[in-house]
């Protein structure tokens, strides 16, 4: 494991970000990024604070065990399946940030009534069907509601985002919680939010790409 040390150390590094910012709560959540022909993902029940990138495991797109001492995280196929259909994907992070969690429990995706929804790929923010933690059905579900974004919530359960990098990826799981939170403001003071049409996304979508961030 000691090639993937550089990555290991940024997956620690992320995966450490996310607890801190309050994103996984009981040591939910999971960060992965593409490494060789496979990934490096985080190991599954240890704490953030104590991980290490020898705590690390290496596996295949299939799930098979490359290297480490570990079991890798229980959403391991939530992570192969989207690198399988996903090859813009070089970075994964999943949470169960508070606030995109709870919209995630009413099911309800985020539309486009900020124009930052845009940074997280397109026009919404999709919620995926549910379907049990650590299956294939979930992975899959999850695989159908990030179709052309770079995120979406997990009815039930939290929030996927992948990203071409650790900390690009990172930044979208947390700009979903910012929104989330935006939304639910507007939703819980009794206001409508306004939704930004098809015309204004695009615009900012090429903002986006001629800018290469967000304004
Ligand atoms: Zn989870």
């Amino acid at each position: 494991m000691n090639e993937a040390t550089g990555l290991g150390a940024e997956i620690v590094r992320i995966a450490q970000a996310m607890e801190g910012a309050g994103f996984a709560p009981t040591k939910s959540g999971n960060v992965s990024a593409r490494w060789r022909d496979g990934l490096l993902i985080t190991p599954s029940g240890l704490p953030y604070a104590a991980m290490t990138p020898e705590d690390l495991v290496a596996i295949d797109l299939d799930g098979g065990i490359r290297a480490g001492e570990r079991k890798p995280s229980s959403e391991w196929p939530l992570h192969t399946s989207i690198y399988r259909a996903r090859p813009d994907a070089q970075a994964i992070v999943h949470t169960h940030s508070p606030r995109a969690t709870a919209l995630a429990c009413a099911r309800r995706g985020i539309p486009a009534f900020h124009y930052m929804i845009a940074f997280c790929g397109g026009a919404d923010i999709r919620c995926a069907d549910y379907a049990t933690f650590g299956t294939q059905a979930l992975a899959d579900n999850a695989v159908a509601a990030i179709r052309g974004r770079k995120a979406a919530l997990l009815a039930s359960h939290g929030v996927i985002a992948l990203g071409t990098t650790l900390e690009g990826a990172y930044a979208i799981a947390g700009e979903v919680e910012n929104l989330a939170g935006q939304y639910l403001d507007i939703l819980a003071a009794g206001l409508e939010p306004v939704i930004l049409d098809e015309a204004d996304m695009e615009r900012v979508s090429e903002g986006f790409l001629r800018y290469g961030k967000a304004g």
